[in-house]
């Protein structure tokens, strides 16, 4: 997935045209730019890429999460729900704006099961947010059925899934807003950025605005600018958008590479009984950035886990026992160690979440192995990794 791994002439080149004018910020300054407009660019570039209306870049995926629930009004007291198995910048996100996180269970596509949002759904449920973790999806239509139904927002955090997609539409582009993340371990990377993107042009008009204190961006003078509503600053630099820049126009040839990997890796493990892979709804196009397989058990998994470690075969991982990724280890959260005082909405719904068990999401992460695809291999190391996966998992299942 990493972007990182590539970097070269065309990175450089754009980040050297914003330290030759010397404007590192992305809004004002108009003389001084001599035309650079990295941000501006970059968002063009990503309504092209992802076929949206517009774009919004913050400073962050997390940044981005809070900025699209609070472009579409969530906020004190609104419950979202979201799924077991994420990065924790999606509770973060939302308990940001006083909102309340909704934890439900995955499905074997690794993210939000329909049933279990349909389940969790109460008269204070303002937004349905999915996770299209590991370079896969929901199931899309489902989910955006039940949000139909019950007038809930939909939002897509396609953080971990850029360059997918689902009856021809880019993940991300799908939901009523979505969110992007280009930090350093991105498909994509701005070193630390991210995006907000929506058809929606009211959703859009109060990301731009809220991601800069307020500011209604009209005119040349900025300290001119009126302040329709509270804001605040989630501002990306020009330095950040100018590396995302060239990084945008080779997705493309990212692309390419993580399928090019993740099939050779697949074939070298499928027919192996016992693996079976995770489901990618129909219609829906992987982006190839992990290549995702269950095994029998959660004992099974642990040893093949440790096998894969043991052979060379670096960047897989069992989610189970993960301090970032899944709800077990976060007990930060559910024992509300917060710097400051939480609402008593939001105590409650964590003493809630403390006392619940995931039994469905624990059958599918403990039985799961996630395997990164990286884009710097050679086609050599990618063979000789898929042979060692394939006696790795084959003795674990055997031992
Ligand atoms: C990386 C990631 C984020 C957060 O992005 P940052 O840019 O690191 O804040 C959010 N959600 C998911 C699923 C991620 O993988």
């Amino acid at each position: 997935m990493p972007g990182f791994e590539l970097f070269g002439d065309l990175e450089r080149k754009e980040v050297n045209d914003v330290l030759d004018n010397g404007v590192l910020m992305r809004y004002g300054f108009d003389g001084m730019r001599n035309g650079h407009w990295k941000a501006k660019e970059l968002e063009e570039e990503l309504q092209n890429s992802f076929k949206t209306n517009h774009v919004q870049l913050v400073s962050s995926g997390t940044a981005a999460v809070s900025v699209a629930l609070a472009s579409a009004g969530v906020g004190a007291g609104d419950e979202v729900i979201m799924p077991t198995f994420t990065f924790v910048a999606s509770f973060e996100a939302i308990m940001m704006l006083g909102a309340i996180p909704v934890l439900v269970d995955i499905d074997d596509t690794l993210t939000l099961d329909p049933k279990a949002v349909e389940n969790a759904i109460t008269d204070k449920t303002k937004a349905v947010m999915i996770v299209q973790m590991c370079g896969s999806m929901g199931n899309m239509n489902a989910l955006q059925k039940i949000c139909t139904k019950h007038n809930l927002l939909f939002v897509e955090d396609a953080c971990q899934a850029i360059g997918g997609s689902y009856e021809g539409k880019p993940l991300g582009s799908i939901a009523d807003l979505g969110c992007f993340s280009f930090d350093f371990v991105k498909t994509i990377t701005c070193g630390e950025g991210g995006a907000v993107i929506t058809n929606n042009p009211e959703y859009y008009k109060n990301a731009d605005h809220y991601s800069d204190h307020g500011h209604d961006h009209v005119g040349s003078d900025r300290g001119a600018e009126t302040h329709p509503f509270l804001g605040y600053n989630f501002r990306i630099s020009e330095l950040h958008a100018a590396v995302g820049l060239a990084q945008v126009k080779r997705l493309p040839e990212f692309i390419a590479i993580q399928k090019k990997n993740y099939t050779i890796l697949r074939e070298a493990i499928t027919g192996i009984p016992g693996v079976t892979f995770r489901k990618v709804p129909e219609g829906g196009e992987e982006s190839y950035a992990f290549l995702n397989f269950f095994l029998p058990d959660l004992e099974v998994a642990r040893k093949t886990s440790k096998a894969l470690k043991s052979n060379g075969v670096d960047v897989c991982w069992n989610y189970y026992d993960n301090n970032w990724h899944y709800i077990r280890k976060w007990d930060h959260l559910k024992s509300q160690k917060s710097l400051f005082p939480l609402s008593s909405e939001m105590k409650q719904a964590l003493e809630n979440l403390k006392n619940k068990s995931f039994e469905q999401s624990d059958h599918y992460i403990g039985r799961n192995i996630s395997c990164l695809i990286k884009l710097s291999w050679t086609d050599a190391e990618v063979k000789e990794r898929a042979s060692n996966m394939a006696s790795s998992i084959t003795k674990a299942l055997e031992s």
